[in-house]
């Protein structure tokens, strides 16, 4: 097995679409990013390359690169997922932790889990998403951002 951490933390902004681990969430705010801005999904895909040793998702998706622009991020862990795939390697299980003050987001993990074990080839069983706060400290107590952090097990060739 091959373990994998992944973190990542993207601005709140008005203006913007506010979509977690793939799923749409109703919020005053969005994530501002080059992406769709899924920190989730940014956190997991850089805990995935991180266990198979293939380096993280700003060497692979350069936000320098328009083809990116306001893509979704699910598209991108899809791509990971080929990647990884040629290499032999499949995920174990993963979890993710999402780490903001608002909205609350607990009626939402179960969609969460769901679109994250499809696109990781794995069962729901094998995901597990939960959110907490930060009691109102620092940048994601303050409403300012979002982040996540990740953990992926994969099964070696
Ligand atoms: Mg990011």
């Amino acid at each position: 097995m091959r373990i994998g951490h992944g973190y990542d933390v993207h601005r709140l902004k008005e203006g913007r679409d506010l979509v977690l681990c793939g799923i749409n969430i109703p919020y005053a705010k969005g994530l501002d990013g080059h992406s769709d801005a899924d920190v989730a999904v940014h956190a997991l895909m850089d805990a995935i390359l991180g266990a198979a040793s293939m380096g993280d998702i700003g060497r692979l998706f350069p936000d320098t690169d328009s083809a990116y622009k306001n893509i979704s991020s699910i598209i991108l862990l899809k791509k990971v997922m080929e990647l990884i795939s040629e290499k032999g390697f499949t995920v174990s299980n993963a979890d993710v932790t999402i780490i903001a003050q608002k909205p609350k987001l607990a009626p939402y993990i179960a969609d969460m889990v769901i679109e994250l074990a499809e696109n990781l080839s794995v069962p729901q069983s094998r995901v597990n998403v939960k959110a907490t706060t930060e009691e109102k400290l620092g940048f994601t107590g303050n409403e300012l951002g979002i982040s996540a952090h990740a953990v992926v097990l994969l099964n070696e060739p």
